[in-house]
């Protein structure tokens, strides 16, 4: 996709989002949606408790799916919900009591909005819950939360961090984990989802369609060839926030991770057509490919989610290429992806290209990302929208993924003979 498109089409949401999580703590910011009629209703909200336990409860016109999550530095409970109205009294928020400082709340994507708690110290979160309203009680969200030390509290966003925060709390589960399969794990990442389209091409057509039924076909096809465990960052509309995709594939150990997107340049910027394959360097390899990158990389500031200036696990490793071993794997299958897609799809002029895209800076998962084709380019569009295409460029990555991992699963074998 391509910066501009990104400016023009989502001014709006942008100046939203950052409005709701740019704001300083302590500064409830009100959502003022304006067909907010059949959201649920949040009207009231209590905090009760000490400096030991603290008790979170907001009054709504009916129940909910809640989820909660912590984030360190600044200490911070996140409480998602689905899209809520909120007419909450007027400084709600400012002030906290007991463990919470205070806390703000707002909208952050179509269908998803947030509660952030800024608490005092490390916290854990005791119980969240909603409950239907009974006995003259309307319905609740409740959020038990209490104190503990730095080292559980970041123990526990290591265990949480092995699910996908969506905007629905929905929980992806990885295949086989449970009963030690040995097979390796691929995820595979179709870009944006949600409030995030990704670029559009001029007949109307989003990125994020066309990504995620190119993900789908990919992941049947991985599937098929019974070698592999294969799980998706999404199979739905769902937005997922980047760094989500990152920590999911590592929380998971994954072997490989494939993020799909497809490109688009603007009309006076010429023509460009075929796909290229990136892997991640903290030196754009050209002009364009920094472009992209700045463009891809945006995607959390669409949907309110900008977590990019958080001092977390990802953020610090960021563009780190110690890692050499990683680096390696992850231009070895580039190399490969690329040698198969030859015979099946154009090719960008320069197909092989480095950037620094947020969703490959895992230090322990390979990973490339692919840009299938040009939404802006007629010929480029007609394959991205073809099922007979689409079903043949999975084919030819399913077959550089079998000749990524042979020899590895063969060296595997060996050791147990
Ligand atoms: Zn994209």
């Amino acid at each position: 996709m391509t910066v501009r498109a990104l400016t023009i089409v989502f001014g709006l949401c942008l100046l939203r989002a950052s409005a709701v999580f740019a704001a300083e703590p302590g500064i409830a910011l009100h959502d003022r949606s304006a067909t907010a009629d059949s959201f649920p209703v949040a009207t009231d909200v209590r905090l009760g408790g000490d400096d030991k336990q603290t008790r979170f409860v907001v009054d709504f016109d009916r129940k909910l799916d809640v989820a909660a999550f912590t984030l360190a530095d600044p200490y911070r409970v996140v409480v998602d919900l689905p899209q809520v109205t909120f007419k909450l009294p007027d400084k709600a928020g400012e002030h906290g009591r007991g463990l919470i400082k205070a806390f703000r709340y707002g909208l952050i994507m179509q269908g998803g909005s947030r509660i952030v708690l800024d608490t005092k110290g490390p916290v854990r979160v005791d119980k969240v819950f909603s409950i239907a309203a009974a006995e003259g009680q309307p319905a609740r969200l409740v959020l038990d939360l209490s104190t503990t030390d730095r080292e559980s509290f970041l123990r526990n966003i290591t265990m949480q961090d092995r699910t996908l925060h969506t905007s629905t709390g929905k929980v992806v589960s990885v295949p086989g984990e449970a009963e030690g399969d040995p097979r390796p794990l691929i995820v595979v990442d179709p870009g944006h989802g949600g409030i995030d389209s990704g670029t559009k091409s001029f007949s109307g057509q989003d990125e994020k369609d066309i990504v995620l039924a190119f993900g789908l076909t990919l992941r049947d096809k991985l599937e098929k060839t019974g070698k592999y465990r294969v799980v998706m960052t999404r199979s739905d509309d769902t937005f997922i926030p980047l760094d989500e995709r990152v920590r999911f594939a590592r929380a998971h150990k994954a072997s490989l991770f494939i993020s799909i997107h497809a490109d688009s340049i603007p009309r006076s910027e010429g023509q460009a057509e075929g796909a290229s394959v990136y892997t991640l360097s903290p030196h754009a390899s050209d002009a364009e490919a920094a472009r992209l990158a700045e463009a891809e990389n945006k995607s959390d500031v669409i949907a309110g989610v900008d977590l990019s200036s958080e001092p977390n696990d990802v953020a610090n490793i960021l563009i780190d290429l110690a890692q050499r071993e990683t680096k390696v794997f992850s231009q070895q299958f580039a190399n490969n992806l690329v040698g198969e897609l030859k015979s099946t799809t154009p090719l960008h002029l320069h197909p092989i290209k480095a950037a620094g895209f947020i969703v490959l800076k895992s230090p322990d998962v390979p990973s490339v990302l692919v840009e299938l084709g040009y939404m802006s380019t007629k010929g480029d569009l007609v394959h991205l929208m073809s099922a007979e295409w689409r079903s043949r460029t999975a084919d030819s990555m399913v077959r550089s993924v079998n000749s990524f991992f042979a020899p590895r699963m063969a060296g595997a074998t060996g050791k147990a003979n």
